[in-house]
C-alpha cells in the first residue's frame, strides 16, 4: 500500500470541499477554508487537520498502520 498525499477536506462549517496535496514530512495544524474564512483545527486526539477532516489521514497515520 502506497502513502497517498492528496485529501479532500471538507468544511465542518461549511461543507466545502477541496482537494489538497498534503506535506510529507509535517503536519497541517490550521487550515482555513477558503470559502467561508473559518479556520480549521484539529478535532481533540488528532494530530491535523487531515485526520479530521480529510478523506485520507495524514502520511504519519497511513504509515504507522501498515
Ligand atoms: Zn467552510
Amino acid at each position: 500500500m502506497e502513502v497517498k498525499l492528496d485529501s479532500i477536506i471538507t468544511c465542518p462549517l461549511c461543507g466545502h470541499k477541496k482537494e489538497e496535496i498534503m506535506p510529507r514530512e509535517s503536519c497541517l495544524f490550521f487550515y482555513e477554508c477558503e470559502n467561508c474564512k473559518a479556520m480549521l483545527k484539529p478535532k481533540s486526539g488528532d494530530c491535523c487537520v487531515f485526520c479530521s477532516y480529510g478523506s485520507v489521514p495524514c502520511p504519519p497515520i497511513q504509515e504507522q498502520d501498515m
